[in-house]
């Protein structure tokens, strides 16, 4: 199938020639015609399967086709993090450049003159973080009064962050009578009565479950003790033909310490985590997409939401305590059809998370014991270990590989050739 087939205007088209996109992808394959027919939508499908061009496409393509032209803002996107915003601010402005269609982007953690410029220009599209969005328009500088459609990303991720009375907020200052597209990459029953609350005979639209995009992504684990593990990332790194690579740490301190070893080390290297400021990120993020950076060491909650084109290894420095993250990560790579590798560090203290991430992605990955630095056959894991020090900030999201969509095999199979 192509684009074209799926009733789409010249204009759009066009953009998405130049953009390099050949076929739509299966959520978009699904979503444009029923988004087009100004249906409700609940779309259970997570980032990396183009969900963000499912719902962008139509909303520009029926904004183009409206007769008058409305001052105001038509279309609201609600997401949970600054850099989802960006990005989808971002995909507006790819696949809208030929239509003339407006947009911006609001979100917290940077000064708000700026935005409030942006809003009162007036524009078609806003895409705001809850927070932002809420201080903005108790401040008088948004009117949604001709809003139409209504977008909730990552449902599942505004309620895990913490969002999701402010998403209440927002809802109940919307208009009735509205389109709405409900985004959540797994449903649990908090997020499913909400979505009960938003929509009205909603279709709903289902993509390839995490667990199969994993079996696209060449894995190894690396068995080594904790003291050797900086040795091993430098073994490894040594290895002129990787490019780019997204190391993950458990701890914002964990990630700043390898960073500085690989600087000692002359590899470019930059963290991001949450105590760093929105521009340390960004710029970190900016240098590692143009090359100048080429190890971006991350945390979990940092690494939400960022989408890097032709990111072609994750190394896993730490495992996750929860074996979806793990899923979660190497997911980063293997975008789009590329192949994507992932090495993953375990010590005596991770074999417990090792075995779980196994359960959860049903299959045992190989181990690759040819490197300088392999743990003891006998290595025990230390007695007191601190894990629950590690473990309190972070709450399990609900389980997606249950039942039916485990076995789910349809593959993302995007949209080369
Ligand atoms: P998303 O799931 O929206 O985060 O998109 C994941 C990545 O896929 C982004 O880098 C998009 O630019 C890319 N992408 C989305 N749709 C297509 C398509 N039809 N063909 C090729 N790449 C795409």
């Amino acid at each position: 199938m192509d684009f074209k087939e799926l009733g789409l205007i010249e204009p759009i088209l066009k953009a998405l020639s130049q953009e390099g996109y050949s076929n739509p992808t299966p959520i978009q394959q699904q979503a444009i015609p029923l988004v087009l027919q100004q249906q409700d939508l609940l779309g259970c499908a997570q980032t990396g399967t183009g969900k963000t061009a499912a719902f962008a496409i139509p909303i520009l393509q029926l904004l183009y086709q409206q007769k008058q032209h409305v001052p105001g803002i038509k279309v609201l996107i609600l997401t949970p993090t600054r850099e989802l915003a960006i990005q989808i601010n971002d995909s507006f402005a790819a696949y809208g450049r030929h239509t003339g269609i407006s947009h911006t982007v609001i979100f917290g953690g940077v000064s708000q003159l700026h935005q409030t410029i942006a809003l009162k220009k007036g524009v078609d599209v806003l895409i705001a973080t809850p927070g932002r969005l809420l201080d903005l328009m108790s401040q008088g500088f948004i009117n949604l009064r001709h809003l139409q459609i209504f977008v909730l990303d990552e449902a599942d991720r505004m309620l895990d962050m913490g969002f999701i009375n402010d998403v209440k907020k927002v809802i109940v200052r919307l208009p009735e009578k509205r389109q709405t597209l409900f985004f959540s990459a797994t449903m649990p029953p908090e997020i499913q009565k909400l979505a009960n609350v938003l929509l009205t005979n909603p279709a709903k639209v289902e993509v390839t479950p995490v667990s199969s995009t994993v079996d696209a992504i060449e894995q190894s684990l690396y068995y080594v003790a904790k003291q050797d593990k900086n040795k091993l990332l430098l073994h490894l790194l040594k290895d002129s033909s990787i490019a780019n690579v997204l190391v993950f740490t458990r701890t914002k301190h964990g990630a700043d310490k390898v960073v500085k070893i690989l600087q000692k080390e002359n590899i470019t290297a930059a963290a991001i985590h949450g105590n760093k400021s929105q521009n340390a990120r960004q710029n970190a993020l900016n240098n590692f997409k143009n090359g100048n950076v080429r190890v971006l060491v991350a945390t979990d909650i940092a690494a939400r939401g960022i989408d890097i084109d032709d990111l072609g290894h994750v190394i896993n420095f730490e495992l996750p305590e929860v074996p979806e993250t793990y899923v979660h990560r190497i997911g980063r790579t293997g975008r789009a059809g590329n192949t994507g590798i992932a090495f993953s560090f375990c010590d005596a203290d991770e074999k417990a998370e090792l075995k779980d991430i196994q359960k959860v992605i049903g299959k045992t990955i190989p181990v690759n014991s040819e490197h300088p630095y392999p743990l003891a056959a006998d290595a025990q894991p230390t007695p007191a270990a601190p894990k629950q020090q590690q473990r309190q900030h972070f709450k399990p999201r609900g389980n997606k590989f249950n039942g039916q969509k485990r076995n789910d095999k349809r593959k993302f199979s995007p949209a080369k050739g």
